[in-house]
């Protein structure tokens, strides 16, 4: 049995061409989160084509793409305009300095239309080239912010357990997927993490809202143990994705929150997945949750993943601050060369138009209770524990026994297993240790979802065959 997720089989089909392909990638790519010990056996799976919910390995193969390329295709593959419009002005102006005074069409124009789109009082954009970038741009100027109120020792962040904020040395520390810091260094000074909000493996014999209660305390503790003198802010995502789409009890960000407020922490809403569509809304803090953060980051769906794009959304409040001059000729030294890169900026503002014009996130409004309605008809496979999530963003979390919940043995890899037979059926969904994630474009139809559905259904009955 493969043990992993593979898209074909190469030696058969292999050009000369794919092949020598194959062998550079292999020779020189050091894919990011990959298992090594399979990559050096098989070396990679070349995609070459995309379009809609589509795309297609080097061997001519199609799949429907379950996950958005990575949470980020949210208006699908192949979109000719913002080919076109990325075209226009890389060849028009494709990049200059956005230091110092200096600016860009795009970079402006998106800057306001984010503050249109995001909740009233953040109307302030840094813009960086990804989402661990903008989160540890938001770590420093939280940091700067608090040094310029006089409020040096503020400076630890809450995090959670299972979260993902990305992987640069401060994103990484506040990610608290433990397997992914494994063997590597983190920031620890900096960061401290909460609990996650995970109602499928709540304490026995808890309701969700005592569990709500349970975990706000948890966050009181804690502040009161470290002193709020000495914290600077909280980060969460709304709904939390690589970490397991766990969706938390009813009102726990709006309490979080609260509690934050009251002992001056910042509420930072990381919403690189949530946002731009996923949950039917361009943000979900406000729309869905009814909160209200200090600062919003976004970046994947913000230009659909057709160019690198970070963005961190910055209430009046804090811009007040950041945008006081430390003194005479002091500048505010923190950015990248890319940052507000014109053509990133103008793929970003297309795929807005095409969000809007389209009505995407009322797609997902429509189809997304139905997605999530045919994925908890899958609940009756002996593997499948918990289906969750929203709208679209879904999980699956494969058990070894319902009733108790225990998993299943590490080296059985459910969760590869599971994608490997969807994708052998034509469905690339994504493994993710014993679970198994559904982020699709989010412009699936209901006929979509139900090709996915009975491709699923087949894939679970001969996981549960393959383990027996
Ligand atoms: N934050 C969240 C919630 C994410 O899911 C991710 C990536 O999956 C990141 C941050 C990191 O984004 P990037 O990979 O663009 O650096």
């Amino acid at each position: 049995m493969r043990t992993s997720a593979h898209l074909s089989s190469k030696a058969t089909s292999d050009t000369p061409d794919i092949r020598a392909l194959w062998q550079k990638d292999k020779d020189h790519f050091i894919h990011p989160f990959t298992d090594f010990s399979v990559f050096h056996e098989r070396g990679c799976d070349l995609i070459t084509d995309s379009q809609g919910i589509h795309v297609q390995d080097a061997h001519g193969k199609r799949f429907i793409d379950g996950i958005a390329g990575l949470w980020c295709v949210n208006v699908g593959h192949g979109r000719r305009e913002i080919g076109e419009a990325m075209a226009e002005q890389a060849t028009r102006m494709a990049y200059f300095s956005t230091f110092n005074n200096l600016s860009n069409a795009p970079a402006a124009e998106l800057a306001a239309k984010l503050a249109e789109l995001a909740p009233a009082h953040l109307n302030h954009v840094f813009y960086s080239c990804g989402g661990s970038a903008a989160n540890d741009a938001t770590i420093r100027l939280v940091h700067y912010y608090f040094n310029r109120l006089g409020k040096p020792d503020k400076k630890r962040i809450l995090s959670r357990t299972n979260a993902y904020h990305g992987t640069t040395y401060l994103a990484a520390t506040l990610t608290g997927i433990v397997s992914n810091n494994w063997a590597f260094d983190t920031l620890e000074h900096l960061v401290t993490h909460l609990s996650e909000a995970n109602c499928y493996r709540r304490p026995e014999g808890m309701s969700e809202s005592e569990y709500c209660d349970h975990l706000v305390k948890e966050l009181e503790d804690t502040i009161a143990r470290i002193g709020a003198d000495n914290i600077a802010a909280f980060i969460a995502e709304p709904i939390m994705g690589a970490g397991g789409v766990l969706v938390a009890p009813p009102r726990y960000h709006q309490r979080m929150q609260a509690v934050c407020r009251a002992n001056e922490i910042l509420y930072i809403a990381d919403e690189v997945v949530t946002g731009f569509g996923r949950l039917g809304h361009f943000f979900a803090s406000e729309a869905v949750f009814d909160t209200q953060p200090d600062i919003i980051n976004c970046a994947k769906g913000l230009s659909s993943g057709y160019a690198p794009l970070g963005a961190t959304l910055i209430s009046d409040e804090l811009y007040e601050v950041l945008s006081t001059p430390q003194g005479p000729g002091g500048v505010l030294s923190t950015g990248f060369t890319y940052s507000g890169h014109p053509v990133s900026c103008a793929a970003a503002l297309k795929n807005i138009e095409i969000m809007e014009r389209e009505a995407i996130c009322e797609n997902v409004l429509d189809v997304g209770p139905y997605l999530e309605e045919r994925l908890s008809s899958l609940s009756h496979h002996a593997t499948v524990g918990d289906v969750r999530g929203s709208r679209f963003m879904m999980c699956l979390e494969n058990v070894a026994d319902k009733a108790t919940k225990a998993l299943l043995p590490v080296e059985a890899r459910v969760g590869d297993r599971v994608a490997f037979e969807a994708q052998q059926r034509g469905l690339i969904i994504r493994p993710v240790g014993h679970l198994n994630i559904v982020s699709p474009p989010l412009i699936w139809t209901r006929g979509v979802v139900d090709e996915v559905v009975s491709i699923l259904d087949d894939a679970l009955s001969a996981t549960t065959r393959s383990l027996a």
